[in-house]
């Protein structure tokens, strides 16, 4: 909005110089090249705008209500007070309707109050009832409604009114289509884009690029209303919607990323170019082909000559940024570099800031860390330690070595040395820079740095102050005058326009702190200048440094320089903690000695903050290695095991399972503890042990610390870790239905696999018996046909000889059958002797004589049929003989 303002006031004099020159003169010059907004560079602003954008900053307050507060005085206990002679009761209509106006601020954010900043919101109470009443019935409906659409697009950050814009930049044919999502990160959502022909209504053409990338920033108040669920139980979190104007903040993010983009491309940087920009959603020119971005640096194929070209390129392009641009990227590293047609693009510049940021140079440290390491790890040679990066970007002579690890000091001495802060009326060449060191000259009171390095190198140009590209805009109009006119106000009421990166950054933070006591907002104010003015002014670290620095040498810690960095940070921060060296013994049995950061750290539970004492010890391969994390209770004070807490003391978290360098330190792992120890807190009071005062938690027993140290830091790393609970949950329960289904689907397929072989082996045998059923059955056709034959034979003969059915040709079979046809008629004869016998046809006499005859014959006739029958291996006979015994 700043740098908006101030170009259109530049374009605005140019027009007004090139019709003055022009005339009414026929032939006319065009100044236009020299105009600062290309014609189409931002969104119709008359089309639609926040309102709070066209509202005069000056009327506007975003702590009103805390103002109001404060000069009203509380209400005392009696109910009534006087002010200005006269008697206010807590029943006054004035007060109870500001007062209604305050609570329908403190609503979720899903219902829409407005702001409040600058307006004396006062309301009756039957209105307010009425927003209540409707504020409970849309909580209990979003519970119900769960569109599976709106929750898909709101978890990617993409709420409804960005949609609507996105739609818009379709509709107005700024776009073509937007074909989905590339990246979804912590604080921005990347979408690819087809570019469109540009809007109908406008003469130029805006030629927008085929491809486009949209980077729409995520606005916090969007992430708390995904986040509410996790949050709104939480007595840290209570209130906290409702006072600030995060999009505000967000906005002013976006509009960092695209001066940056257009600032570095200015100068030669290869970065996308920026095209437009509205609120909180950058349209840019997409590095890429087909919808697939370039591949990060990180997973880009390439061979050992274009890793030696990419590390060229990516040093001399950070020198540029340097000493041309005067940007630090402060992000770089292999994941923000694209790989496209053998170049390196430079993305995600909205953190990038100048040398003179109080921390400018510690960035570019880490830039140069990070660099190093990564063309180090992929074998490109003779690349240089980050010190000498350092040396070759700035040109500060750093001095590197076992015996200067202070590589830190050496920066932050380079940032207070004279040398640096001489010529203090520089000015940058950048009409943004020069406006934002105005604005920040005029209300911190503190003339802009130049550039650290490189002495004399920029500043010869532009003694006058003048911006280079719009001469007359410094005298035009005081920095201070359009800063009140336009840019709009921090929470503290300080101009966003004034604050610094830091500041900025400070304020993303502090967005989620807590706002609603005025002397926290003026402690917080405080707080910032102080910091402001010792960052300047003497080490950061003061006497600890020298300490850890020669704790670190005496035991001889590996990575000297960052084991230095993150213990100084975290002593910073934690003023509760001291380092000491001591012996650590290993399971093992092995001592060692290392040093211990032994103290307290301050913890809040249930409204009120208590110091939990606590060794972390730092292994000599920090930070390489996780730290070991110890709960030490004093003689009062017993430990309570958790999932987090072992009868030891030892803490347990999964930020020290999952440690790893770069990304983890000390300062986060002390955060989480903080968050983990204020859920539940890792002691409690001895019981019967030594008095406790004031009355306490049964939960607790720790003493108070002086002051509140929960910061927005903490706010993030407890929503971090709510939110990373909640999915480690969501994920267990999906990974257990999964693995049942997974078991029952297993033993289904071991049943189907079983029934498989089974029917596999029947067909095998069906397979069998048809062959061979195919093989006898020629026979056995051949074999009925005969049969057929013969059958036909018998019914055409009449009168057959029974004698002549068999025809015996062999003698041996011909006298078994005659031996065996006389056998048989003995037997009828026998049988009818015995019927004569009966009937009394022949007496018992002869009966019996005619049996001995007949029954002697008879057994020689079966012995004859027996003896055949055995030569002519038949054995049908056996029966035959064996009856007639
Ligand atoms: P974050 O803040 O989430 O890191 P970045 O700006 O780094 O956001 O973008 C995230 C990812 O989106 C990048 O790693 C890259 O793959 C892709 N991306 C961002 N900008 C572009 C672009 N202009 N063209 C192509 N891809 C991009
Ligand atoms: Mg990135």
């Amino acid at each position: 909005m700043l740098q908006d303002q101030f170009d259109r006031e530049a374009d605005a004099m140019l027009q007004s110089e090139e019709r003055h020159k022009n005339g009414t003169s026929k032939v006319t010059v065009s100044y236009s090249k020299y105009k600062m907004i290309p014609p189409h560079d931002l969104w119709d602003e008359s089309e639609e705008e926040d309102d709070y954008l066209t509202q005069d900053d000056r009327k506007r307050d975003w702590d009103w209500y805390e103002t109001q507060d404060k000069d009203m005085g509380e209400m005392p206990r009696c109910g009534y007070k006087q002010v200005d002679g006269k008697t206010i009761t807590k029943h006054d209509s004035e007060l109870s309707q500001r007062s209604n106006g305050r609570r329908i601020m403190e609503f979720p954010p899903g219902i829409d109050t407005g702001d409040g900043g600058g307006i004396e919101m006062k309301l009756s109470n039957q209105v307010y009832n009425k927003i209540r009443n409707f504020s409970i019935k849309e909580g209990k409906k979003k519970h119900k409604v769960h569109d599976k659409a709106e929750k898909s697009t709101s978890e990617l950050a993409i709420d409804q009114a960005t949609k609507i814009m996105l739609f818009k930049y379709v509709d107005r044919g700024i776009l073509e289509r937007i074909s989905g999502i590339v990246s979804t990160g912590k604080e921005a959502v990347i979408l690819h884009a087809e570019g469109g022909p540009g809007p109908e209504d406008t003469d130029e053409p805006m030629n927008i690029p085929h491809e486009c990338a949209i980077k729409v920033f995520k606005t916090t108040l969007n992430e708390f209303k995904t986040r509410d669920k996790y949050i709104k139980d939480d007595y840290r979190f209570r209130d906290r919607f409702s006072k600030q104007n995060p999009r505000r903040v967000v906005h002013m993010w976006a509009e960092k990323e695209m001066h940056n983009l257009r600032k570095m491309a200015k100068h030669g940087i290869p970065v996308p170019e920026a095209i437009l920009l509205k609120k909180h959603v950058l349209l840019m020119a997409f590095i890429g082909e087909d919808g697939t971005p370039a591949p990060k640096l990180k997973d880009a194929l390439m061979g050992s000559a274009d890793y030696e070209l990419a590390y060229d390129q990516v040093i001399n392009t950070m020198r540029k940024l340097y000493e041309e641009c005067h940007l630090i990227h402060a992000d770089l590293s292999e994941y923000n570099i694209l790989w496209q047609d053998k170049q390196c693009w430079f993305i995600d510049v909205s953190q990038s800031v100048e040398p003179n940021h109080p921390n400018g140079l510690e960035f570019l440290m880490r830039d140069c860390q990070n660099i190093s390491s990564y063309f180090n790890r992929v074998g490109v040679h003779d690349v240089k330690s980050p010190t000498e990066l350092f040396t070759f970007i700035t040109g500060l002579p750093l001095k590197e070595g076992p015996e200067d690890v202070g590589i830190l000091s050496q920066i932050q001495n380079f940032i207070k040395h004279d040398q640096l802060t001489k010529n203090q009326d520089v000015q940058d060449k950048d009409v943004f820079n020069y406006c934002w060191d105005q604005a920040q000259s005029k209300s911190a009171d503190s003339a802009s740095r130049p550039i650290p390095g490189h002495p004399g190198k920029h500043r010869a140009a532009n003694k006058s102050g003048k911006s280079p590209r719009s001469p007359k805009m410094s005298f035009s109009k005081s920095p201070s005058s359009w800063t009140s006119a336009k840019s709009p106000k921090s929470p503290s009421g300080k101009s966003f326009a004034s604050m610094t990166d830091e500041e900025l950054k400070d304020m993303k933070d502090s967005m989620l702190k807590d706002g609603n006591d005025g002397e926290e907002v003026e402690e917080e104010e405080n707080r910032r200048k102080t910091k402001k003015e010792t960052t300047v002014t003497f080490m950061p670290f003061g006497d600890n440094a020298r300490d850890v620095e020669g704790m670190i040498d005496s035991i001889g810690y590996r990575s000297k320089e960052p084991a230095l960095r993150d213990i100084l940070t975290a002593l910073t921060h934690y003023r509760g903690l001291q380092p000491k060296v001591e012996k650590f013994t290993f399971n093992d049995g092995i001592e060692k000695s290392l040093i211990c950061l032994k103290g307290t750290i301050p913890v809040n539970y249930r409204g009120a903050t208590y110091n939990i004492p606590v060794n972390f010890w730092i292994l000599d391969t920090h930070p390489h290695h996780a730290p070991m994390c110890y709960v030490c209770p004093t003689s009062d004070m017993q430990i309570r095991i958790s999932r987090h807490v072992d009868h030891t003391g030892k803490v347990y978290l999964p930020y020290l399972h999952e440690w790893k360098s770069p990304g983890s330190d000390l300062l986060g792992l002390i955060q989480i503890c903080i968050i983990i120890f204020s859920e539940q807190p890792p002691v409690f009071a001895q019981p019967g042990g030594a008095p406790v005062n004031p009355p306490m938690d049964p939960g607790v027993a720790l003493s108070r610390p002086s002051s509140n140290t929960i910061t927005g830091e903490h706010i993030r790393a407890s929503l971090m870790s709510a939110v990373e609970d909640k999915i480690k949950r969501a994920l267990r329960e999906e990974f257990t239905t999964k693995q049942a289904e997974m078991e029952s689907l297993q033993r289904v397929q071991e049943e189907l696999e079983n029934r498989r072989k089974n029917l596999n082996s029947q067909m095998e045998m069906s397979n069998r018996v048809l062959e061979d059923i195919q093989v006898k059955l020629p026979h056995l056709n051949q074999l009925k046909s005969e049969l057929d034959a013969n059958r036909e034979k018998i019914d055409e003969s009449e009168g057959v000889e029974t004698d002549d059915i068999i025809k015996v040709v062999y003698p041996l079979l011909l006298q078994l059958s005659s031996a065996y046809c006389e056998d048989a008629a003995l037997d009828d004869s026998l049988y009818y002797l015995g019927r004569g016998l009966r009937d009394g046809v022949i007496d018992c006499e002869t009966f019996l004589k005619a049996v001995r005859k007949l029954s002697r014959e008879q057994f020689f006739k079966k012995v004859i049929v027996q003896k055949c029958s055995e030569k002519a291996k038949l054995g049908i006979c056996d029966d035959l003989v064996a009856n007639s015994y």
